[in-house]
C-alpha cells in the first residue's frame, strides 16, 4: 500500500492545470500543462489499496490500479510501466481520453473526491516512452498462422498487437489513408496530438505487425481472398453509420455530420494540403455562427474545432434536459454517475442549450441561414413541445452530433453473411466469434457505439478468442466476456 495515511494526509484532488484559454485557442496542442512527480506521488498516495478494489471492476480492461499507485508512489516507474501494460496496450490513449469510469467507482470516491487514477496512468506511460523503456517485443517463436484484422482504431489495433506478440503473422486492413480509426480522424488533436499514435505504431511495426492502407475489405478486397489468404479474421471497423436529422431542409448546404467535419481539422494539423478555397478546408467553422446538434462529447469535439477554426458564435444543443451538479440518484456509487460536466472545450466558449429540439432548418439559394427551435420537456418518458416556445437561431454551418446507430453493412458484414444483433451490431460469442467460424469482431463493430478502453479491452479478448482458435489453447488474457459486461 501506497502510505497508510496518504489519503489523510493529502485530503485534495490535484489535476494538472489547463492552459490560458487565449492561449490554447492559438494553437492545437493538447491543453493540459505539465504535472510534476513530486505532486503526483502524492495523489498516488491517497489509493487506499481497498480489500475489494473497485476499480479494477470499474476499468474495463481491469487495469491493476492500486498496484501501479503504489508504486510511482514509491518511485519504482520502471515496474509501474511493466503492471500497466499488462493490461493495457495503449494507455497513452485511454490516460488521455478515458472517461474514468474507474475514479467513479473508486472507494475514496464516496465521501472524498477519488484518486486521480486516470493522471497517474498518463504519466506512467508518457514517462515510460520518455526514458525509452517502451520498446518492440517480437514473439520468440512464429506459429505461421496469418491473420487479417479489418480496421486500425483502437479494437484493430488491441487485437493486431497481442496476435503479434503470440507469434502469428498480422496484416491490419484499413480503407483510410492512415492508420487509427476514429482516435486519428475524429478526436481532434486538442485532445490527443496524433504523435501519440505514431510512436506506438513504430513499435508494433518493429514487432511485425504490417498495415496495408487505402484498402476498403468487401471492395478493394473480396470477402472470399480476405478468408483464402488468412486462418483467422478480427472485425474491428467501429460504429460508422452516423445518426441523421431527416427534418426539412436537411438537403440544404452548410448541414454536416460531425465526422464529415472533424477530420479535415486534424488532416490540416497533419499538414495535408487542404483543397477548399482561400487555402481553408472545405468545411470550416471560420466566419460562421456555428449551431452543434448534440450535448455529448462529439459536440464537445465539434465545438473546440470550431473555436480554434474562428467561428463568429457557437451554440451546443442538446435535446435532454441539463444533469444535476452533483452525482444523480439514479446513478449512485460505483456507477458512473450523470452529471453536469465541462469539458476543456466547454470551458473555451459557446452557449450550451438544453431541452430544445430543431424541427426545421431554413435557408435561402440552398445554403442554411437559420434553425426553427422549440423547447420541450419530458412527459411520461416522452419529449413533449413546450407551447409557445418556438424560436428561430441564424446559422451559417450546423453540425450533427448525435451519435451512430451501429456498423455499416453494406460490403464487408454483407458478403461475409455474419449474423447481427437486434441492434444492428455483429452477434458474438464469448470468445468474440462470429457466427462464421474463424472471423472474430472486436470494438464499436460488435457492441455498438462506446468508448476507447472498452475497444481495447474488446480488441484483447478478441485475440485471445482468435489465438485459441487458431492453436487450441491460448495464453492470451481475455480481459471481458460479451454477456458478462454491461453495455455502454
Ligand atoms: C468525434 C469522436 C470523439 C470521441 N472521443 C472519445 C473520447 O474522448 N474517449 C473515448 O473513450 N471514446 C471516444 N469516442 C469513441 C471512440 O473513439 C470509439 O469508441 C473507438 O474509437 C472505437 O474503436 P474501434 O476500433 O472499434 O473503431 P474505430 O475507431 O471507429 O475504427 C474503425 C476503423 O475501421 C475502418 N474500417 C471500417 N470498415 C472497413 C473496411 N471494410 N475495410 C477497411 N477498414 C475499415 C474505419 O475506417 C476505421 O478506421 C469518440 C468518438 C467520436 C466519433
Ligand atoms: S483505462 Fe480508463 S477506466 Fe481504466 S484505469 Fe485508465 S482511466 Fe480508469
Amino acid at each position: 500500500m501506497a502510505d497508510p495515511r496518504g489519503f489523510l494526509k493529502h485530503t485534495h484532488r490535484e489535476t494538472p492545470q489547463r492552459r490560458p484559454v487565449d492561449l490554447r485557442l492559438r494553437d492545437w496542442n493538447e491543453v493540459y500543462e505539465e504535472f510534476s512527480h513530486e505532486t503526483l506521488q502524492n495523489q498516488a498516495a491517497r489509493c487506499m489499496d481497498c480489500g475489494i478494489p473497485f476499480c479494477h471492476n470499474g476499468c474495463p480492461l481491469g487495469n491493476l490500479i492500486p498496484e501501479w499507485n503504489d508504486l510511482v508512489f514509491r518511485d519504482r516507474w520502471r515496474d509501474s510501466i511493466e503492471r500497466l501494460h499488462a493490461t493495457n496496450n495503449f494507455p497513452e490513449f485511454t490516460g488521455r481520453l478515458c472517461p474514468a469510469p474507474c475514479e467513479a467507482s473508486c472507494v475514496l470516491g464516496i465521501n472524498q473526491d477519488p484518486v486521480t487514477i486516470k493522471q497517474v496512468e498518463v504519466e506512467i506511460i508518457d514517462n515510460a516512452f520518455a526514458e525509452g523503456w517502451v520498446v518492440p517485443l517480437p514473439p520468440d517463436r512464429l506459429t505461421g498462422k496469418k491473420v487479417a484484422v479489418v480496421g486500425s482504431g483502437p479494437a484493430g489495433l488491441a487485437a493486431a498487437q497481442q496476435l503479434t506478440r503470440a507469434g502469428h503473422d498480422v496484416t491490419v486492413f484499413e480503407r483510410a489513408d492512415r492508420i487509427g480509426g476514429l482516435l486519428r480522424y475524429g478526436i481532434p488533436e486538442f485532445k490527443m496530438e496524433k504523435r501519440h499514435i505514431d510512436r506506438r505504431l513504430e513499435q508494433m511495426a518493429a514487432e511485425g505487425t504490417k498495415f496495408r492502407t487505402g484498402v476498403n475489405v468487401g471492395v478493394d478486397v473480396t470477402v472470399e481472398q480476405l478468408r483464402g489468404d488468412h486462418d483467422a479474421v478480427v472485425l474491428a471497423g467501429g460504429a460508422t453509420d452516423w445518426r441523421d436529422l431527416p427534418i426539412p431542409g436537411r438537403e440544404l448546404t452548410g448541414v454536416y455530420q460531425a465526422m464529415e467535419f472533424l477530420p479535415w481539422a486534424n488532416r490540416v494539423q497533419m499538414g495535408d494540403p487542404v483543397v477548399g478555397e482561400d487555402g481553408e478546408p472545405p468545411i470550416t467553422a471560420k466566419d460562421k455562427k456555428v449551431v452543434i446538434i448534440g450535448g455529448g462529447d462529439t459536440g464537445a469535439d465539434c465545438l473546440g474545432t470550431s473555436h480554434r477554426q474562428g467561428a463568429a458564435s457557437v451554440h451546443q444543443f442538446e435535446i435532454m434536459p441539463r444533469p444535476p451538479e452533483t452525482r444523480a440518484e439514479s446513478t449512485p456509487w460505483p456507477t458512473y454517475p450523470l452529471m453536469y460536466r465541462v469539458s476543456s472545450a466547454h470551458e473555451e466558449g459557446g452557449e450550451r442549450v438544453f431541452s430544445v429540439n430543431t424541427e426545421e432548418f431554413v435557408g435561402r439559394d440552398g445554403q442554411v441561414t437559420a434553425l426553427k427551435v422549440h423547447e420541450v420537456e419530458m412527459r411520461e418518458g416522452k419529449f413533449v413541445k413546450v407551447e409557445d416556445s418556438d424560436f428561430e437561431l441564424e446559422a451559417d454551418l450546423v453540425l450533427l452530433a448525435m451519435g451512430f446507430v451501429g456498423p455499416e453493412k453494406t460490403g464487408l458484414l454483407e458478403n461475409l453473411s455474419v449474423e447481427l444483433t437486434d441492434r444492428g451490431n455483429v452477434k458474438r460469442n464469448d470468445d468474440f466469434q462470429t457466427s462464421v467460424p474463424g472471423v472474430f469482431v472486436a470494438g464499436d463493430m460488435g457492441r455498438g457505439q462506446s468508448l476507447i478502453v472498452w475497444a481495447i479491452a474488446e480488441g484483447r479478448a478478441a485475440a485471445a478468442g482468435a489465438d485459441k482458435y487458431l492453436m487450441g489453447q491460448s495464453a492470451l488474457p481475455a480481459p471481458i466476456r460479451p454477456t458478462a459486461a454491461p453495455q455502454r
